[in-house]
């Protein structure tokens, strides 16, 4: 804040005139002239957009996405492969000059399927971070058909344009990931009578949105009402990542599994299913039979899937990732000059911990916090410089801790 008799070097204005004065090394500004600078920048902003333009040369090509995806996601190789060739093929889509030989390269929506915990999200937002279009993530639980409690399907591009600062032409060029796509399946066996309002018309909403059309997005999202003005959107060029858990659709890819092997090829090959990882097997039928109905399938052509995190997995995402969470908490006590190490058994105990309790990757976390928060409680008013967990410390501090509460982390 300014001291009286300063005045702002864009209006004159002196600080006892203006409500607030923002000194810098040779001037000053006020807060009138700081929101009229800001309404400049805003209106000269397509100029700047060149983040959003895209250029071929410098496109990521699929190794480099992977190579970057592997920075911070361990494991999934199969779904970094498929996410960086969708993203990439994405990118060239969008530069396709039009030409005269009739080849339209058509998009190809994704859907990833893997277990809760095991990284859809994390990729999706790793991805993120080095995109060059705008990004938006969405829940589909909140969708609901128009006219019932909850989200309409247009919300989903809201987000988006948001995320585009309401440039529509480059929403338009954007990427959506839908989270939880498992949860609007159809409930075939839902006795009750009553619409399924969450379940199939919300498909066939979606399907409007994957297909590829123009819709009237509320600009600041929940529910359309009449006053509010509409931005229309083409969803032709935007690319869909659907993700799911798909909880129990491992029964109906052992039963296909099962009827091939008794219908026609019980040949070697089925001898080697491997019935830890099902879902590696999964086909478009599987996720029918799960109540998806074919044509949003059938706008969903990339299927892939993420396989469970065995032990040494959960080892490395305790250690491994650039921000993995060991790393963050030594970062937090560096903040206090406290120098934080580890012994190495103190990561086996975490990660038996996390597999006793089936707390899979999102319970690493909670088990770390256990053991470090008596340390974090007092250490900052100490001056002890140097911490070192060993397994016996990390224990203790776990046996104290509050364990109820891991189980609903
Ligand atoms: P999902 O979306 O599949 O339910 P998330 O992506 O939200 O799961 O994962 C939950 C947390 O677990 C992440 O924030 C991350 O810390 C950790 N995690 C899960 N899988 C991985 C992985 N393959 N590599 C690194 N961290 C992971």
């Amino acid at each position: 804040m300014a001291k009286s008799g300063e005045t702002c070097t864009f209006c004159g204005r002196s600080s006892r005139d203006v409500n607030i004065l923002i000194n810098g090394i040779s001037g000053a500004i006020c807060d009138d002239c700081v929101q009229q600078a800001y309404e400049i920048v805003q209106e000269q902003m397509p100029a700047h957009r060149s983040s959003f333009g895209l250029n071929q040369k410098e496109l990521p090509k699929p190794e480099d996405i992977k190579a970057f995806l592997d920075q911070y996601v361990i494991g999934q190789d199969d779904a970094k492969r498929y996410l960086s060739v969708s993203v990439y093929n994405h990118y060239k889509r969008l530069l396709q000059k039009v030409t005269t030989d009739d080849v339209e390269i058509e998009k190809s929506n994704i859907i990833m399927v893997g277990a809760t915990g095991t990284g859809k999200t994390l990729l999706a937002r790793t991805i993120a971070k080095l995109l060059k279009v705008p990004f938006s993530i969405v829940d589909a639980t909140v969708l609901t058909e128009a006219g019932y409690v909850g989200e309409d399907i247009e919300s989903i591009l809201t987000r988006l344009l948001q995320a585009a600062d309401y440039d529509v032409g480059a929403a338009q060029r954007g990427i959506v990931f839908i989270d939880e796509i498992d949860k609007i399946a159809r409930k075939s066996d839902n006795p009750s009578i009553t619409r399924d309002v969450s379940g199939e018309g919300v498909q066939q909403g979606l399907l409007k949105l994957l297909e590829g059309s123009i819709v009237n997005v509320p600009p600041q999202g929940g529910r359309k009402h009449p006053e509010q003005k509409m931005i229309a959107v083409d969803t032709k060029n935007i690319l869909f990542i659907c993700g799911g858990a798909f909880d129990g659709i491992e029964k109906k890819i052992a039963q296909r599994l099962n009827t091939r092997v008794v219908g026609y090829a019980a040949s070697k090959e089925s001898t080697l299913v491997d019935r830890n990882n099902l879902l590696q097997y999964i086909t478009p039928t599987d996720l029918k039979s799960f109540g998806l109905i074919p044509e949003i399938i059938g706008r969903l052509p990339i299927l892939t899937y993420l396989n469970p995190l065995d032990r040494p997995t959960l080892r490395s995402i305790l250690t491994e990732p650039r921000n993995s969470i060991i790393k963050q908490y030594v970062k937090l006590f560096e903040m206090d000059g406290i120098k934080l190490t580890f012994d190495e058994g103190v990561f086996e105990f975490i990660v038996d911990k996390a597999l006793e309790f089936k707390l899979g990757a999102r319970g690493l976390r909670s088990i770390v916090e256990a053991i470090m928060m008596e340390a974090m409680y007092s250490m900052p008013s100490q001056n002890k410089k140097t911490l070192h967990v060993t397994p016996a410390y990390a224990q203790d501090k776990f046996d104290k801790s509050d364990r109820n509460r891991l189980l609903i982390a």
